[in-house]
């Protein structure tokens, strides 16, 4: 057990209005969870504080050569008042997995798993109600050491801060526009595409950029040798449903693993619906999509769970699936996985923790 201590902030904010639309990632609750690792100590001084900012060296070893980790899920209120957590085991998990593949020093997993429940506890009033709408959680590592040398750090700090967000799609599920990039690429195997970190995300700017100029809101990543296969989208995994099978890219090393997708997986397959995780051209998904067998394709991620894909575009071609609608499988699976989470119905994979 982490000995937190915690101080309460003077001075609440007030909570966002119920009527207002949350955006994504802009208003913080009230509190943040913050632990210190040095190599005599390892991680100690565990602390819940007034959300504010920190003070760091310019030479802090995280700006200049970019060791850092985060990760991302929600916390729920169900109707009857209850604080339930999605998979969370997964997260921390993946969490020390990426810690591995940088150089960051793991951290304890039960010690994560509290430090997540009594900061979530602690500001519970700003979990947001309204359907759609939930409790945006973002553990993070920096690396601190003022250095200007390359070397994994010797200290760290483990923050989680806490943003309320509002319903991804507040209309209902909307299908989006896909730009499929075979110029830049993401990652490549051996590199840190599984991980969860900042870097791959600078690596991604570029493209998304030329995507939105081009009218499309998010890119498909082809890999990085062949720009032949499709690996992800932005900070989603892809599925396609083809002639009546689910396929989902199968996860080589530069693919980042998301608890959606497991979870996408697990419900398929439960349903007796035959699901292959596999190597998947995109000449494969252009021949689908010309004899009428791209039934369905979706992304998977925390942030909207299920987004339906309406249209791709690879190089002048632009592919349109269901004529742009949502398919079965994408709002059956929002469905469910959305139902889990707010303890609506029946959680058979034990996949729901209770705050
Ligand atoms: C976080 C993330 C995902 C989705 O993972 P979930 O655990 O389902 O939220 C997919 N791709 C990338 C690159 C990500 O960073």
């Amino acid at each position: 057990m982490l000995d937190i201590r915690v101080e309460k902030t003077a001075t609440p904010k007030d909570l966002p209005k119920a009527d207002n639309p949350l955006k994504f990632g802009t208003i913080f609750t009230d509190h943040m969870f913050v632990m210190d690792y040095d190599i005599e100590n390892g991680w100690q001084d565990a602390r819940i504080i007034p959300y504010q900012p920190i003070s760091l060296e310019p030479s802090a070893m995280v700006f200049h050569y970019g060791q850092e980790m985060f990760e991302g899920l929600k916390a729920y209120k169900t109707e009857d008042g209850k604080t339930l957590l999605f998979r969370p085991d997964k997260n921390i998990e993946r969490a020390n997995k990426t810690n591995r593949r940088i150089c960051i020093p793991e951290i304890p997993e039960e010690d994560f798993l509290q430090a997540i429940k009594e900061v979530v506890k602690l500001d519970e009033s700003w979990i947001p109600t309204k359907p759609g709408t939930s409790l945006y959680i973002r553990p993070f590592v920096i690396a601190t050491d003022p250095f200007l040398g390359v070397r994994p750090s010797d200290t760290y700090k483990f923050m989680i801060i806490l943003s309320p967000v509002g319903a991804y799609y507040p209309e209902g599920l909307n299908p989006v526009k896909i730009w499929i990039e075979d110029d830049y690429v993401r990652a490549v195997k051996g590199g840190i595409g599984d991980a969860k970190t900042g870097a791959n995300y600078v690596a991604s700017l570029k493209a998304q950029v030329k995507a939105h100029d081009e009218g499309y809101s998010q890119v498909l990543w082809l890999d990085g040798v062949e720009r032949k296969y499709v690996e992800e989208v932005g900070a989603m995994n892809i599925f396609f449903k083809i002639n009546g099978t689910i396929v989902t890219p199968v996860l080589t090393g530069s693919i980042l693993p998301g608890v959606t997708r497991d979870s996408v997986i697990n419900l398929c397959k439960s349903w007796g619906l035959p699901v292959e995780e596999r190597r998947i051209s995109i000449q494969e998904i252009h021949e689908a999509h010309q004899n009428g067998t791209l039934e369905e394709v979706f992304g998977t991620g925390t942030a909207a769970v299920i987004s339906p894909v309406g249209q791709l575009r690879w190089e002048d071609t632009i592919m349109k699936v269901k004529d742009g609608g949502i398919g079965e499988y994408s709002q059956k699976l929002y469905d469910t996985i959305t139902g889990i989470q707010l303890g609506k119905i029946e959680d058979n994979f034990q996949w729901i923790v209770e705050v």
